[in-house]
């Protein structure tokens, strides 16, 4: 099947307050462009280098996310543009967002990643981590341009549906739980669980925004 019936397949079955990202890391300019055409607007990279090249020869209504692990020293190639930083996963990269994001006049939102997973690989915050960076958020008004709008969470590799589904409701309670709060840096509206292979799951589970990438784009 074609990317666009693929797109269109997926977005045909969505509930109305799930949002679609289109992942599109290591995939041609020409491949998103199919995509775009079909209305698309929102892609996923998850290199700044690879998003930014895009970002330059693409359309200027696509709202860029940026999905994968950041390094502080890259986050100023994507400040001018970015839409969501859906992986922070410390203060520090939190406040290097804000630095930036002052020098261009800009107010950037970002996902809060936790680790769910039972792997050791995958990035993310623990919930102590989590709860001190809430902590700090809320006590402090240097953060002045960087906005925590969601938790962004990735659930193990496995077949297992039940761990898949223990770990995805856990990150909902998660979400649920910080949902309450309601400081000028700090509104969470966004739930961005579920990849091509869970994101059915994702969604019975309270996701708001999934990211999928090969059941669009094809294999990798
Ligand atoms: C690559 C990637 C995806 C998309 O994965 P697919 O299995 O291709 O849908 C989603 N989220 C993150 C963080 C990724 O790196």
């Amino acid at each position: 099947m074609s990317i666009q019936e693929n797109l269109n397949n997926i977005k045909s079955t969505l509930p109305e307050q799930v949002t679609l990202v289109a992942v599109s890391k290591t995939k041609p300019v020409s491949d998103l462009m199919e995509a775009y055409n079909v209305g698309q607007r929102i892609f996923g990279e998850n290199k700044i280098q690879e998003m930014t090249e895009k970002w330059q020869q693409m359309p200027k209504d696509i709202e860029w996310h940026m999905i994968g692990h950041v390094q502080s020293n890259k986050v100023k190639y994507m400040v001018p543009y970015v839409k969501l930083i859906h992986g922070v996963d410390s203060l520090k990269l939190l406040k290097e967002i804000n630095r930036l994001a002052i020098k261009w006049r800009k107010h950037i939102n970002v996902l809060l990643q936790v680790y769910i997973a039972e792997e050791e690989t995958k990035f993310g915050l623990n919930e102590v981590e989590l709860d001190e960076i809430f902590q700090f958020v809320q006590n402090d008004d240097s953060l002045t341009n960087v906005k925590i709008t969601g938790l962004m969470g990735m659930a193990s590799f496995t077949e297992n549906k039940d761990q898949i589904r223990k770990e995805f409701t856990h990150l909902k309670s998660l979400f649920d739980k910080y949902s309450q709060l309601n400081t000028h840096n700090c509104q969470l509206n966004t739930l961005s669980m579920g990849m091509s292979s869970d994101y059915k799951l994702a969604i019975e589970c309270g996701s708001t925004m999934i990211r999928v990438g090969s059941s669009i784009f094809g294999g990798r």
